[in-house]
């Protein structure tokens, strides 16, 4: 009984976590039990052996039939944490691929590289991406937002392992929205400070030119439908497009990452 509640437990974990991991894993026990494995060290090898093979091989192959494909990198796009692509979180619609190739190309000169952070997982509209309920379409990315160092030079970096919950909090005089929405009872708000797993490169601060005019090559491209980015941080980088949105209480603070979807 013990043992099938602990498989029926890690499925739901690692199907929550990665999507595929779930399957892969029963999978394994069906193999191991059919090859008479009984021995916890090789069934652990093997079911890691196929999450890799799958993830890595199989997946970014089978996903684009469906509409989807992972990010592709290049010098200047980058993921967060390499923990994104392990986990499938990677995946989005072509499109989303073309305009940050785009994009990548225009902010080059001022030193910025895109770093992404949770997009979708590779199969399946309505499948969330938890905790981001509405990355369920491979329609909506997760960026970093742009640091600098004390003399100004835009550095690529993340400013917690996870580049979330390390935030460019509100000045005297700028609009609160996290202090609204908290007063409002919506104490989720900023939950999003305890999946920083530790702050990094406290050294850097951030970049209000570097910010902005990533924010805007990206609104250069018709197929960005919105933009959220939290109100202080709008009006501070004078960022007027109608397409930068307030994404609303019931979602988490975005003064620490930029979320785009696009059409
Ligand atoms: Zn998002």
């Amino acid at each position: 009984m013990i043992k099938w509640t602990s498989i029926i437990f890690l499925f739901l974990l690692l199907t929550i976590l990665t999507q595929i991991g779930g399957l892969v894993f029963l999978c394994a026990i069906l193999i191991a039990r059919f090859l008479g494995w009984k021995k916890r060290w090789k069934k652990l090898l093997l079911s890691l052996t196929l999450y890799l093979i799958t993830s890595l091989v199989i997946i970014p192959h089978v996903a684009p039939i469906f509409g989807r494909e992972p990010i592709k990198h290049r010098e200047d796009i980058l993921p967060a944490t390499w923990f994104t692509v392990l986990t499938n979180r990677n995946y989005v619609r072509p499109t989303i691929n073309k305009l940050l190739l785009k994009t990548a190309k225009k902010v080059k000169p001022q030193g910025i590289k895109i770093i992404y952070l949770d997009a979708n997982f590779p199969f399946l509209n309505g499948f969330p991406l938890l905790p981001h309920l509405s990355h369920n379409d491979g329609r909506k990315l997760d960026l970093a937002l742009v640091y600098e160092n004390k003399k100004g030079n835009i550095i690529p970096a993340k400013q917690s392992r996870t580049g979330y919950g390390v935030y460019v909090n509100p000045l005297a005089g700028e609009i609160n929205q996290i202090q609204k929405c908290k007063k409002a009872g919506y104490y989720q708000y900023d939950f999003s400070k305890y999946c920083s797993l530790g702050a990094v490169n406290q050294e850097l601060v951030f970049s209000k030119k570097g910010t902005k005019y990533l924010v805007e090559a990206l609104l250069d491209h018709s197929e960005i439908q919105k933009i959220f980015i939290e109100p202080h941080l709008k009006t501070r980088l004078k960022l007027t497009d109608n397409r930068v949105r307030f994404h609303g209480c019931r979602a988490v603070r975005h003064d620490d990452h930029i979320h785009l979807q696009i059409r």
